[in-house]
């Protein structure tokens, strides 16, 4: 069994809880947690680094992927938040029926599908054409785009503004999209004011809304919506913030992430 420490310390010092995350078994996953020690009081902030304040409860235990979310250091270190989404199995992404069916981003989770198609299809009765640009994209391909970005000299503030680093973004779930076009021009669309208007009653919400892109430090983006209509959905995007600290033990839960990333990719 996959066992993996992770501690986290509460902001303000109140608490250093070991938590071991015990892999997943017959697609069960189980959190337990160890023990809890007294703060470190004398504890300077630059020996921390960033996760959330929410950790696993029982409820989401059973959930597939149940591990407890992180925030992006790197991100987290320029006040912007991005937390941590496991790849899609390869067994479950599927075709979602839009561009060409060899290309990851036209691919979705196989729960999803079935939702996407329905709002496509309420939407064209209502003359609104709602086309999926951008959904599942892997660990790897983000890399890529963070790593071009780096190449062109671009700073970390600009860079997380606007992409999420490799390992956080949830496009990783197969449970998002970015619907066509991918930009600004998007508000201007008939399509934005469907959505705002009818996305919920099929289960998508819009994530980077301008509400949230002040708490975040993320751009606000009116053409990525993610899927929240069924369990894993839920438990996948509960709201969440990166107000609690992490120590620097967690930094192995990241070199995870970078090893999913093959080195090639930076270059
Ligand atoms: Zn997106």
């Amino acid at each position: 069994m996959n066992i993996k420490k992770i501690t986290i310390m509460q902001m303000g010092n109140l608490a250093h809880v070991v938590i071991y995350r015990l892999g997943c078994l017959s697609g069960l996953c189980a959190v337990a947690i160890f023990g809890m020690q007294t703060a470190f009081a004398a504890q300077e902030p630059s020996d921390v680094i960033t996760t959330l304040d929410k950790v696993k409860d029982e409820k989401s235990a059973d959930l597939k992927h149940a591990d407890a979310p992180i925030c992006s250091p790197e991100a987290l270190a320029q006040g912007i938040w991005h937390f941590s989404y496991d790849e899609a199995s390869r067994a479950d992404l599927v075709w979602s029926g839009f561009g060409d069916k060899r290309h990851a981003n036209k691919k979705i989770h196989k729960d999803v599908k079935e939702p996407l198609l329905e709002m496509i299809k309420a939407a064209k009765k209502d003359k609104v054409d709602l086309y999926p640009a951008s959904i599942f994209r892997s660990v790897k391909k983000q890399a890529w785009i963070v790593n071009d970005k780096i190449r062109k000299k671009q700073k970390p503030e600009q860079i997380y503004f606007v992409s999420s680093p490799a390992g956080f973004s949830e496009h990783h779930t197969g449970y998002a999209v970015d619907f066509y076009p991918v930009d600004e021009k998007f508000v201007k669309t008939k399509a934005y004011p469907w959505l705002l208007e009818n996305a919920e009653k099929f289960g998508w919400e819009q994530t980077f809304t301008a509400d949230y892109s002040k708490k975040s430090g993320v751009s606000e983006e009116a053409w990525h919506w993610r899927y929240v209509g069924d369990e894993y959905g839920k438990h996948l995007f509960e709201p969440r913030t990166c107000q609690s600290l992490i120590v620097d033990e967690n930094r192995g839960v990241i070199d995870e992430i970078k090893d999913l990333v093959d080195d090639k990719s930076s270059n």
